[in-house]
């Protein structure tokens, strides 16, 4: 498994692109808590084919790993 570890600067971009951290119910804009959550590589993150960011919990929290996105999402796709 792969993982990626985004600079400050790289989280900067996201954030802006994101309108702020990606975690349903969060509503910081660089978040440093759910970032080092994804570094710890338990939680992983991934953009769906629909553009929407999903967080994938893991087997503990959820044995089935149903991906969760911010409401600020919808399953819509998003524009470039
Ligand atoms: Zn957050």
């Amino acid at each position: 498994m792969s993982r990626r570890i985004y600079d400050r600067h790289q989280r900067l971009v996201l954030a802006a692109r994101d309108e702020g951290c990606v975690w349903a119910g969060c509503d910081r804009l660089v978040c440093h808590f759910h970032h080092f959550l994804l570094s710890e590589g338990e939680w992983t993150a991934r953009m769906a084919a629909d553009g929407v960011v999903e967080i994938i919990p893991p087997t503990r929290v959820d044995p089935d790993q149903v991906p969760r996105w911010h409401a600020r999402f919808t399953r819509q796709p998003r524009a470039a």
